[in-house]
């Protein structure tokens, strides 16, 4: 053989040799089938109805516009307070208590996107990159009773927990009257109540019962009973002694038939909330 063809030889020899130990391309990626019963934020109603369906925004202009046009009476009834057990309070002026998640803000699209489980951090990452979505009726509403002279507080289970390198001991607080401003509710540090501040636990009875000790309280609004009476969780806060039931929070409700549409106000809560624990 002579020498080029000698030289053309090895050259083909390497390149045959070359592709036959070359790994194959990788057949293109499936996206992999989740396993049955798998937590799938798409297909979970609660969250697709909030989205999606007109209804939703219907029910919260309807609870809140019925809310607004019952302010004068409550305002002018000075014997009256949402709060059971409040009296001596005819001479304190007029406040309304608000839950802030899915009562003044709708989380649906952090509820939508979050990959589980759940922190507070996600959600407190999350508004600093999205902006705050209103629930439907309640700027109008805040707005009315503010004008008509009632100091509206918000009480939120959102924790004060340090992040990173800030300073602030509860930037979730300041987070949460970011979120109202942008949506055209402006607040203060003195009416946003956080968990965990003051020694307050999660149950949100000692928030309201310490505005109690100021404000004549004639109205509460939120999405979980626990905006409107302790003890509605398996795990023991506040006043409670036994952990709740399914049949005790049924309970619950019955026992204050009275105050629903008549001081209380609830909004839905299909995505997330104490409930969840008694399915
Ligand atoms: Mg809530």
């Amino acid at each position: 053989m002579t020498r080029p063809h000698l030289v053309s030889t090895i050259v083909a020899l390497s390149v045959l040799v070359a592709c036959a130990s070359a790994p194959a391309p990788a057949p293109p990626q499936a996206t992999p089938a989740p396993s049955p019963g798998a937590y799938d934020p798409n297909q979970d109603l609660g969250l697709l109805w909030v989205k999606h369906a007109a209804e939703y925004g219907a029910v919260t202009k309807q609870v809140y516009k019925i809310a607004a046009a019952a302010l004068p009476g409550y305002i002018s009834d000075r014997s009256w307070s949402a709060m059971p057990g409040q009296t001596g309070a005819e001479n304190l002026p007029p406040a309304v208590i608000l839950d802030v998640d899915e009562t003044v803000v709708s989380n649906v699209d952090f509820q939508l996107a979050f990959e589980r489980p759940f922190t507070n951090r996600k959600l407190y990452d999350f508004y600093r990159e999205h902006a705050a979505i209103p629930v439907p009726g309640v700027v109008e509403f805040v707005a009315a009773a503010r004008k008509a002279g009632v100091e509206v507080f918000f009480v939120t289970n959102r924790p004060c927990e340090l992040i990173d390198d800030d300073p602030d001991p509860c930037p979730q607080k300041h987070g949460v009257i970011d979120e109202l401003e942008s949506i055209g509710i402006s607040t203060d540090d003195a009416h946003v109540m956080l968990a965990d501040e003051n020694d307050w636990d999660r149950a949100k009875i000692g928030r309201r019962e310490h505005i109690a000790t100021t404000h004549r309280v004639i109205m509460l609004f939120g999405d979980d009973l626990g905006d409107f009476v302790p003890c509605v969780r398996r795990k023991l806060y506040g006043p409670c002694t036994e952990p709740a039931t399914k049949a005790s929070r049924t309970r619950l409700v019955e026992e204050h038939t009275d105050y629903w549409g008549n001081g209380w106000y609830i909004l839905p809560g299909p995505m997330h909330g104490s409930w969840t624990s008694f399915k």
